[in-house]
């Protein structure tokens, strides 16, 4: 999500006749655009921003801004951490950069942090890839997990209407995408803020009617979506996933923690019966499916064996990839101020036995692609080997492989291209290209 505010921001700023600085400590705008999920985002942004300050001292110029959630976060408290920044603006104000920016040209320091109709977008993304593209669907987020910052952040849900999305789907196919990832915090309630019910008494417009929507969109040959919450996860859309040959077979479904009494104080809304019942129904109809999830250790009050049932989750779904975290108290949430706080070294300890089993499943996951043919989408050079290009599989597999074919063929960025899969690691493929 953020990366994706990023490349808009960078739209409009490469529109106002801005282009890219050869290093940080060279230009003479500088936006960070800033994440505060954990406590340890948050604070690289401070040690970021106190050597600008510095740089500012000597260079009177220099526009210092700070966007994204810190931004909305700290609003103003931020100007009296660091008085050198001429803006503050929250993600609701992503799109409205050059407006604001207007106002520092007018000597105002601004902070943008109030709560913001995001307009259709008129900006025009500078995305860093060529082929695979991020679209926003829905922003924002209603739910009110007690350990998340992001609804009081990123505020209430805002979905774009099917016509925005499907004719940016479509200006990004003439560009020469290939694959998109449609995103929002809680993916499966795009549509609930957008009128029209069907005749039989169903809401229109839900991730499933939309992905039946843009599914044709010509050259598009890979969709993707992120992130999917199991409370709103539906039979439908499973169905859909398994008809629609664009949609590829790779679930996102954070699960958080495998303990119900856990879940329950996270208010997550569904039980782990009900996620089970998810990835069950997931098999039966797409049984090469990867799912990957997010889950979080130490959670205020969280014992031992109810860590342990996290730990079984993972053993017995299979997950290809789980991003694990410690539970870290944010502002304005209600489990940060509960008193039964775990201490620092429980938080290490489970964090660790968590990645150690995240890393064997994931290998043992990876074992079912050796020797396999799969389809994948070059997406660029191997930083490592430039004889080498790398994208994903359908299922999300990070995969590298020469970029010329047996038969001296060269393989370019953009391209499908079969591979047979002749080495497996935890979180990447290594396979030759069949032709
Ligand atoms: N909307 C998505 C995730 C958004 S945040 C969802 O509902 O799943 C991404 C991940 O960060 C979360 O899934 C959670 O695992 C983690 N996270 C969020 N708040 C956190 C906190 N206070 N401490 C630790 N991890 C957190
Ligand atoms: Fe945060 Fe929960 Fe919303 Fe995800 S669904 S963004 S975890 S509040």
């Amino acid at each position: 999500m953020n990366k994706a505010d990023s490349e808009r921001m960078a739209g409009i700023l490469e529109k106002m006749g801005y282009h890219e600085a050869s290093a940080e400590l060279e230009a003479d705008l500088v936006l960070y655009n800033t994440c505060t999920i954990r406590d340890n985002a948050e604070q690289k942004v401070y040690s970021y921003l106190g050597r600008q300050a510095q740089r500012k001292q000597v260079l009177p110029h220099l526009k210092l801004i700070v966007a994204g959630c810190v931004a909305q976060q700290e609003g103003e408290a931020l100007l009296r951490r660091v008085p050198e920044i001429d803006l503050v603006m929250g993600p609701q104000h992503a799109n409205r950069l050059e407006a604001l920016l207007a106002q520092v040209d007018n000597g105002q320091q601004v902070v943008a942090t109030e709560e913001h109709n995001i307009l259709e977008d008129l900006t025009i993304a500078r995305r860093e890839s060529k082929t695979c593209a991020w679209v926003n669907v829905i922003y924002g987020c209603n739910e009110r997990c007690t350990y998340c910052v992001v609804p009081s952040v990123r505020g209430i849900e805002q979905s774009r209407t099917p016509e925005a999305i499907r004719s940016e789907i479509e200006g990004l196919a003439l560009l020469g995408y290939k694959e998109i990832t449609l995103l929002g915090q809680n993916i499966d309630a795009y549509g609930r803020d957008l009128p029209g019910i069907t005749q039989e008494g169903r809401r229109k417009n839900t991730l499933t009617d939309l992905l039946r929507y843009i599914h044709d969109v010509e050259g598009i040959e890979r969709i993707r979506f992120a992130t999917s919450h199991p409370r709103y996860f539906t039979n439908r859309l499973i169905q859909a996933c398994s008809e629609l040959p664009k949609v590829c077979e790779h679930f996102h479904i954070p699960f958080q923690s495998g303990d119900n009494e856990i879940l329950k104080k996270m208010s997550r809304g569904y039980t782990i019966e009900r996620y089970r019942g998810i990835i069950k129904r997931i098999r039966d109809l797409i049984p090469n499916a990867s799912i990957s999830s997010d889950v979080i250790v130490a959670f205020p009050g969280e014992d031992e064996q109810q860590f342990k049932k996290t730990l079984t989750l993972i053993e017995e779904v299979g997950f290809d990839q789980v991003n694990t975290a410690a539970y870290s108290p944010r502002p304005n949430t209600p489990a940060a101020n509960w008193p039964n706080q775990l201490p620092e070294t429980i938080k290490a300890e489970r964090l660790k036995e968590l990645n150690s089993l995240v890393e064997r499943t994931a290998k043992r996951m990876n074992t079912r692609y050796q020797g396999v043919v799969e389809e994948v989408l070059a997406e660029g050079i191997n930083p490592k080997d430039q004889n080498q290009l790398m994208g994903r599989t359908r299922t999300n597999r990070l995969t590298f492989f020469p970029k010329e074919g047996p038969k001296g063929f060269i393989y370019k960025p953009g391209e499908l291209v079969e591979l047979r899969i002749t080495k497996v690691r935890s979180f990447s493929l290594s396979g030759i290209p069949l032709r």
